[in-house]
Protein backbone atom coordinates (compact mmCIF):
# COMPACT_ATOMS: atom_id res chain seq x y z
CA UNK A 1 0.00 0.00 0.00
CA UNK A 2 1.39 3.32 -0.84
CA UNK A 3 -0.18 6.24 1.05
CA UNK A 4 -2.41 5.19 4.51
CA UNK A 5 -4.97 7.77 5.18
CA UNK A 6 -4.82 10.01 8.47
CA UNK A 7 -0.99 9.20 8.47
CA UNK A 8 0.96 11.87 9.80
CA UNK A 9 4.00 10.68 7.50
CA UNK A 10 2.06 9.52 4.29
CA UNK A 11 0.05 13.06 4.25
CA UNK A 12 2.58 15.58 5.52
CA UNK A 13 -0.09 18.31 5.80
CA UNK A 14 -1.64 16.81 8.92
CA UNK A 15 1.84 17.25 10.29
CA UNK A 16 3.54 19.92 11.79
CA UNK A 17 7.19 18.64 11.16
CA UNK A 18 9.61 19.79 8.47
CA UNK A 19 11.28 18.15 5.74
CA UNK A 20 14.87 19.40 5.14
CA UNK A 21 16.31 16.96 2.66
CA UNK A 22 14.40 14.28 0.14
CA UNK A 23 15.43 12.07 -2.53
CA UNK A 24 12.55 9.72 -5.11
CA UNK A 25 11.59 7.75 -2.16
CA UNK A 26 12.89 8.71 1.52
CA UNK A 27 13.00 12.12 3.31
CA UNK A 28 14.66 13.73 6.13
CA UNK A 29 12.31 15.20 8.73
CA UNK A 30 12.31 17.09 11.90
CA UNK A 31 8.94 16.41 14.42
CA UNK A 32 7.72 17.62 17.50
CA UNK A 33 8.98 16.79 20.96
CA UNK A 34 12.14 17.05 19.57
CA UNK A 35 14.84 15.25 22.10
CA UNK A 36 18.02 17.39 21.02
CA UNK A 37 19.28 20.07 18.47
CA UNK A 38 20.04 17.74 15.05
CA UNK A 39 17.47 15.21 15.81
CA UNK A 40 16.11 14.03 12.59
CA UNK A 41 14.51 11.13 11.41
CA UNK A 42 14.86 9.35 7.73
CA UNK A 43 11.30 7.87 6.34
CA UNK A 44 10.26 6.66 3.39
CA UNK A 45 7.54 8.41 1.18
CA UNK A 46 5.37 4.88 0.54
CA UNK A 47 4.09 3.86 3.75
CA UNK A 48 5.50 0.57 5.11
CA UNK A 49 5.07 -0.19 8.97
CA UNK A 50 8.44 -0.36 10.06
CA UNK A 51 12.39 -0.38 8.20
CA UNK A 52 12.43 -4.13 8.11
CA UNK A 53 9.33 -3.91 5.75
CA UNK A 54 11.14 -1.59 3.34
CA UNK A 55 11.23 -3.13 0.06
CA UNK A 56 14.13 -4.74 -1.36
CA UNK A 57 14.15 -2.35 -4.42
CA UNK A 58 14.60 0.77 -1.94
CA UNK A 59 16.96 -0.90 0.05
CA UNK A 60 20.41 0.47 -1.06
CA UNK A 61 18.62 3.64 -1.53
CA UNK A 62 17.16 3.81 1.98
CA UNK A 63 21.00 2.42 3.33
CA UNK A 64 22.76 5.08 1.36
CA UNK A 65 20.86 7.73 3.11
CA UNK A 66 21.17 5.99 6.14
CA UNK A 67 24.96 6.45 5.63
CA UNK A 68 24.94 10.23 4.54
CA UNK A 69 22.37 11.39 7.43
CA UNK A 70 25.16 9.79 10.12
CA UNK A 71 27.62 11.59 8.66
CA UNK A 72 25.93 14.90 8.37
CA UNK A 73 25.00 14.81 11.91
CA UNK A 74 28.27 13.68 12.80
CA UNK A 75 29.71 16.50 11.17
CA UNK A 76 27.51 18.77 12.48
CA UNK A 77 26.64 18.25 15.81
CA UNK A 78 28.55 14.91 17.19
CA UNK A 79 28.09 10.71 16.60
CA UNK A 80 23.96 10.09 16.49
CA UNK A 81 21.92 7.33 18.12
CA UNK A 82 19.88 5.59 16.15
CA UNK A 83 16.86 4.66 17.32
CA UNK A 84 14.27 2.76 15.33
CA UNK A 85 10.97 1.02 17.27
CA UNK A 86 10.19 -1.52 14.68
CA UNK A 87 6.56 -1.18 15.68
CA UNK A 88 7.22 -1.97 19.14
CA UNK A 89 6.82 0.88 21.57
CA UNK A 90 5.89 2.86 18.05
CA UNK A 91 4.07 5.96 18.22
CA UNK A 92 3.44 6.56 14.23
CA UNK A 93 2.80 3.07 12.50
CA UNK A 94 4.91 4.45 9.65
CA UNK A 95 8.55 3.75 9.29
CA UNK A 96 10.88 6.12 10.83
CA UNK A 97 14.75 5.67 12.04
CA UNK A 98 15.27 8.85 14.79
CA UNK A 99 19.16 10.48 14.78
CA UNK A 100 20.00 11.92 17.75
CA UNK A 101 23.39 13.67 18.17
CA UNK A 102 25.91 13.37 20.67
CA UNK A 103 25.54 16.91 22.39
CA UNK A 104 29.32 17.71 23.21
CA UNK A 105 28.91 21.08 25.42
CA UNK A 106 26.45 22.08 27.44
CA UNK A 107 24.70 24.85 26.80
CA UNK A 108 22.28 26.70 29.03
CA UNK A 109 19.78 25.81 26.79
CA UNK A 110 20.71 22.01 26.94
CA UNK A 111 23.26 19.67 28.78
CA UNK A 112 25.84 17.89 27.60
CA UNK A 113 25.51 13.82 26.84
CA UNK A 114 27.52 10.99 25.24
CA UNK A 115 25.96 8.42 23.45
CA UNK A 116 26.78 5.48 25.84
CA UNK A 117 24.71 7.93 28.46
CA UNK A 118 21.72 6.62 26.37
CA UNK A 119 22.94 3.30 26.11
CA UNK A 120 23.69 2.60 29.53
CA UNK A 121 20.12 3.54 30.59
CA UNK A 122 18.21 2.04 27.53
CA UNK A 123 19.66 -1.32 27.85
CA UNK A 124 18.31 -1.49 32.00
CA UNK A 125 15.60 -3.90 30.78
CA UNK A 126 16.81 -7.39 32.09
CA UNK A 127 15.68 -11.03 30.18
CA UNK A 128 15.34 -8.69 26.97
CA UNK A 129 16.90 -11.03 24.48
CA UNK A 130 19.17 -9.01 22.38
CA UNK A 131 20.20 -9.53 18.65
CA UNK A 132 23.03 -8.34 15.83
CA UNK A 133 21.47 -5.57 13.98
CA UNK A 134 20.74 -7.25 10.23
CA UNK A 135 17.56 -5.77 8.39
CA UNK A 136 17.12 -9.90 7.42
CA UNK A 137 16.87 -10.66 11.56
CA UNK A 138 14.78 -7.56 12.30
CA UNK A 139 12.14 -8.46 9.30
CA UNK A 140 12.40 -12.62 10.55
CA UNK A 141 12.13 -11.06 14.27
CA UNK A 142 8.65 -9.23 13.50
CA UNK A 143 7.65 -12.30 11.55
CA UNK A 144 8.26 -14.69 14.68
CA UNK A 145 7.31 -11.66 17.19
CA UNK A 146 5.30 -8.94 15.52
CA UNK A 147 8.27 -6.53 15.93
CA UNK A 148 11.80 -5.16 17.29
CA UNK A 149 13.48 -2.57 18.46
CA UNK A 150 16.47 -1.37 16.63
CA UNK A 151 19.65 0.51 18.41
CA UNK A 152 22.76 1.50 17.03
CA UNK A 153 25.96 3.44 18.87
CA UNK A 154 28.94 4.27 15.99
CA UNK A 155 29.33 0.74 14.35
CA UNK A 156 27.58 -1.11 17.22
CA UNK A 157 24.10 -1.96 16.26
CA UNK A 158 21.64 -4.53 17.94
CA UNK A 159 17.70 -5.37 17.66
CA UNK A 160 15.73 -5.96 20.95
CA UNK A 161 12.99 -8.50 20.96
CA UNK A 162 10.40 -6.84 23.14
CA UNK A 163 9.82 -3.03 23.77
CA UNK A 164 9.94 -1.98 27.58
CA UNK A 165 9.69 1.66 28.53
CA UNK A 166 13.24 1.92 29.36
CA UNK A 167 13.84 1.41 25.82
CA UNK A 168 12.80 4.65 24.73
CA UNK A 169 14.91 7.27 23.88
CA UNK A 170 12.35 9.86 25.77
CA UNK A 171 12.73 7.85 29.13
CA UNK A 172 16.46 8.94 29.09
CA UNK A 173 16.27 12.68 28.17
CA UNK A 174 12.94 13.15 29.93
CA UNK A 175 13.32 11.21 32.95
CA UNK A 176 16.89 10.80 33.72
CA UNK A 177 18.59 13.98 32.02
CA UNK A 178 15.80 16.03 33.29
CA UNK A 179 15.53 18.06 30.10
CA UNK A 180 11.83 19.02 31.01
CA UNK A 181 11.03 20.64 26.95
CA UNK A 182 11.47 16.62 26.04
CA UNK A 183 7.86 15.39 26.34
CA UNK A 184 7.25 12.10 27.63
CA UNK A 185 5.32 11.66 24.52
CA UNK A 186 5.60 13.79 21.45
CA UNK A 187 1.56 13.89 21.45
CA UNK A 188 1.69 16.01 24.63
CA UNK A 189 4.26 18.42 23.79
CA UNK A 190 2.83 21.45 24.73
CA UNK A 191 2.80 25.11 23.90
CA UNK A 192 5.91 26.14 25.98
CA UNK A 193 7.44 22.74 24.64
CA UNK A 194 6.80 23.69 21.08
CA UNK A 195 8.40 27.59 21.38
CA UNK A 196 11.88 25.29 22.33
CA UNK A 197 11.35 22.62 19.40
CA UNK A 198 11.27 25.76 17.23
CA UNK A 199 15.02 26.81 18.57
CA UNK A 200 15.87 23.16 18.35
CA UNK A 201 14.78 23.13 14.47
CA UNK A 202 16.17 26.14 14.08
CA UNK A 203 19.64 25.05 14.94
CA UNK A 204 18.99 21.90 12.80
CA UNK A 205 18.75 23.52 9.80
CA UNK A 206 21.36 25.89 10.22
CA UNK A 207 23.70 23.54 11.09
CA UNK A 208 22.42 21.00 8.77
CA UNK A 209 23.29 21.19 5.13
CA UNK A 210 22.40 18.88 2.50
ZN1 LIG B 1 2.11 6.30 6.37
Amino acid sequence: MDKIKNCVFCDLKLNKGEVIFETENFFAGIGIGLAAPGHVMLIPKKHFACCADILKDLRPEFEDLKSLIFEKIKDAFGTPFLVEYGVFGQSVSHAHLHFIPKIRKATEFYPAYEIKDIFREMQIPDGIPVRPALWKTAAAMKRQNGGYVFLQNGDYAVLFERFEKELSYRHFFNEKMGVKDVPARWQDTTAEQEKIDVVKKQITCQLLKF
